[in-house]
Order: C-alpha cells, then sequence, then structure tokens
C-alpha cells in the first residue's frame, strides 16, 4: 500500500486568477480550435464540446443542434445501425432536421458525431456494421468512441490497438483513465484522443460503490500533459456542473470537454419529461393552496439500475450499480444553456487575455480556492 500524498484537486478547489488582458469584447474571443489527429490525420475545425454518450443526452437530435454550432455530439451506443446508416446518410445533403439546408454547410454530420462502442464482441461488429455505412473510405464515419468505464484492462488495449489497425484513417477516442501512464499507452494502442475521468459524472456513483476515482482537474492536467508529449489529445469527461468548470477544464489543458448534466434535461436530450404538479404558498379565492405544476426530466447514468434494466433487462448478479437516475427541472431548449456556456467561456477568456480557446491554458493560472460548497 501506498499513499500519493501530491495534492489533487477538484474543479471546485480551484479558481482562475485574473490577468491583463487586451481584448475590448467577448465578441473577439475565438473558440472555434483545428485539430489534426495524430493517427488517423484527419482534421477538425469546430467548438472542441462534446455531448457525452449517454442516451439522455447523446442524441440524434442534439447532434444537430450542436453541430450548427461547430459542436460534436458522441451518439449514445444503443441506435441501431439503420438509425444510424438514416441519420448519417442525410450528410449527403446537409440538411436540417425540418429539411432546410443547414446553417454551416460546412459542417455535416460526419464532422459532428462520434460513434460509440464497447469492446464486447457484439459492439465490434456493429462498429464494423457502421464503419460499412459509406461505400468509400474518405465518406466512412470520422469519429469512433470506444468507451468504457474501467480503461485499464489490457483487453481494452488489446481492443483500441485492433481498431487502429482495421480503421487507420478513423479518428479514435478511447477511456477512461485518469493517470498520465495509462494515457500514454492508449495514445501508443492507437487512440488519437483519451477520455479522462472516473468516479466525476454527476450521476455516477462509482467513488461510492469502489472507492475509486480522482478529482478531475488534475486528472486532466496530468493525462494532457502526458498526451500532448505523444501529439495525442484529451477530452474530460465528467464533472462539469457550472460554465466555469467547463472553462477551469480547457484551462487545464484539455483539448475536447464532454458535457452530461449540463445538456441534460433539455428537449433534445432524450429524456422522459414528467409533469409534477406541487402545492404552493399561495391561497385562491377560496382560501385554498393553489396548485402549480413544474415539468421534470430523468437523466440517468448508463451503469444506472436504470439504464441496465432498459438495455440489459437488469443488473447483472456479479455487479453493482454505479450510477444513479435523478430527476432534473425541465430546460427547455438546448440553444439557451449553449448561449450560457459559450457566453462564459468567452468571458473567461476575456479575463484572462486569451484571444482564442487555444490560448487558455497558457494563459490561466489556479489559485486554489473553493468556488463551491461540497
Ligand atoms: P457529467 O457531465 O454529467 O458530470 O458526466 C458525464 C459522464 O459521466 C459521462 O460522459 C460518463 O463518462 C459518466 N457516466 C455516465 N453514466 C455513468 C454511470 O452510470 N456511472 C459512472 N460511473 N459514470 C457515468
Amino acid at each position: 500500500m501506498r499513499i500519493d500524498s501530491d495534492l489533487k484537486l477538484d474543479f471546485r478547489d480551484v479558481l482562475i486568477r485574473p490577468k491583463r488582458s487586451g481584448l475590448l469584447s467577448r465578441s473577439e474571443v475565438v473558440l472555434r480550435r483545428r485539430f489534426t489527429f495524430p493517427h488517423s490525420g484527419d482534421a477538425w475545425e469546430g467548438v472542441p464540446l462534446i455531448a457525452s454518450n449517454m442516451d439522455t443526452v447523446g442524441t440524434l437530435m442534439m447532434a444537430e443542434v450542436l453541430a450548427r454550432h461547430g459542436m460534436l455530439t458522441a451518439l449514445h451506443k444503443f441506435y441501431s445501425v439503420e438509425e444510424c446508416r438514416s441519420f448519417f446518410g442525410r450528410d449527403a445533403d446537409s440538411t436540417d432536421a425540418d429539411g432546410g439546408k443547414c446553417q454551416n454547410p460546412d459542417i455535416g454530420i460526419r464532422d459532428a458525431v462520434f460513434f460509440s462502442f464497447g469492446i464486447t464482441e457484439v459492439f465490434m461488429e456493429r462498429l464494423d456494421a457502421v464503419m460499412a455505412m459509406a461505400d468509400a473510405r474518405e465518406r466512412r464515419p470520422k469519429f469512433v468512441c470506444l468507451d468504457v468505464a474501467n480503461g485499464y484492462s489490457e483487453q481494452f488495449i488489446t481492443v483500441v490497438r485492433a481498431v487502429r489497425e482495421k480503421y487507420p484513417e478513423a479518428v479514435i477516442m478511447a477511456g477512461n483513465v485518469v493517470t498520465g501512464e495509462m494515457t500514454e499507452e492508449l495514445v501508443i494502442a492507437g487512440a488519437d484522443i483519451v477520455k479522462v475521468g472516473i468516479g466525476s459524472g454527476s450521476v455516477c456513483t462509482t467513488r461510492e460503490q469502489t472507492g475509486v476515482g480522482f478529482p478531475q482537474l488534475s486528472a486532466v492536467i496530468e493525462c494532457a500533459d502526458a498526451a500532448h508529449g505523444l501529439k495525442g489529445l484529451v477530452c474530460s469527461d465528467g464533472g462539469c456542473r457550472v460554465p466555469g468548470d467547463v472553462a477551469k477544464a480547457f484551462a487545464a489543458g484539455a483539448d475536447f470537454v464532454m458535457l452530461g448534466g449540463m445538456l441534460a434535461g433539455h428537449d433534445e436530450s432524450g429524456g422522459e419529461v414528467s409533469v409534477r404538479r406541487y402545492l404552493t404558498d399561495e391561497l385562491d379565492d377560496n382560501g385554498e393552496r393553489i396548485v402549480d405544476e413544474r415539468r421534470a426530466v430523468t437523466f440517468y447514468g448508463m451503469s444506472s439500475d436504470t439504464a441496465m434494466q432498459k438495455y440489459y433487462g437488469g443488473v447483472a448478479e456479479y455487479r453493482a450499480s454505479e450510477g444513479v437516475c435523478v430527476e432534473l427541472p425541465y430546460r427547455g431548449a438546448v440553444e439557451v444553456t449553449l448561449q450560457e456556456i459559450l457566453g462564459g467561456l468567452r468571458s473567461t477568456c476575456t479575463y484572462v487575455g486569451a484571444h482564442r480557446l487555444k490560448e487558455l491554458s497558457k494563459r490561466a493560472t489556479f489559485v486554489i480556492g473553493r468556488s463551491a460548497p461540497d
């Protein structure tokens, strides 16, 4: 047994120190980034935020809206190949949900979605079927997400290596891990992007169930350092609750940030909407308390009882669920939340004098200081 007594920090443990800035307005800040992926060799340009591959976040509807902003969506693993095919097929004419032309025709579906897979044989067959959706190599899906709760298994590395060999042109994001040495292993095995985060998700109970985890800010700092040394990239996954957390993740060195809870609860999120009636403190003309209504949306972890029940018919005997199901207030169109997140990011960049999101991590200094209560 060893104790690592180095300081490890979460988003809420730090604040970003303001710096002299030549920026006159937030509108001057450029949030778009351009990456060339080390293994695939392909390039991508956009705002590097990714909707999480949870079935109440990473939906086809979410992908359509995020694509218009140049953002990415990791589609959840449970769409049928047929559903993926008909969605992906629309890329040919770049039309949006209503049949109109996309606002940004440069960003088609191919540049806006990750197709997600686990590593079992069933998923590998699904991967082959999804990759076969287009006949020509250059029209195949571009982004593949190989996603397991525990990226430390040897089998995971073997699968990443095999998928890299089979699809050399695919951009592969693989995870999740939280330490530098495993980040390096994944990049060497063929991952272009390493997904970072264990135990930090908003509906995740891994820390409680297993005692395993790593404070997210420190995980991103350590993994980004390791990946960048090999020209790999990292995606911070989990733990962002407010726009300031997203800014901290980028400031810590994340190239991409994946969001679950922050994008859940919207029209596009796919959770079940229910109406809750409750008694207010106001009285009507008869002196009765007025009943009001509130709309709520379910949001659950992909390892929760709810998800297991839905997709696997229950939690297998040998495992416990590592996620919970919560009710979020219904939040309407995701567009409004996106504006809030992007506005927050622009403001952070203005505070530290970063003209581009790319400069944020170089300009940022963290100070230890609680930004939120426990
Ligand atoms: P959030 O942005 O909500 O804080 O975190 C989203 C991330 O939580 C997801 O992208 C995924 O990595 C992780 N996650 C989703 N469902 C579960 C779950 O049931 N258990 C655990 N341990 N993590 C989950």
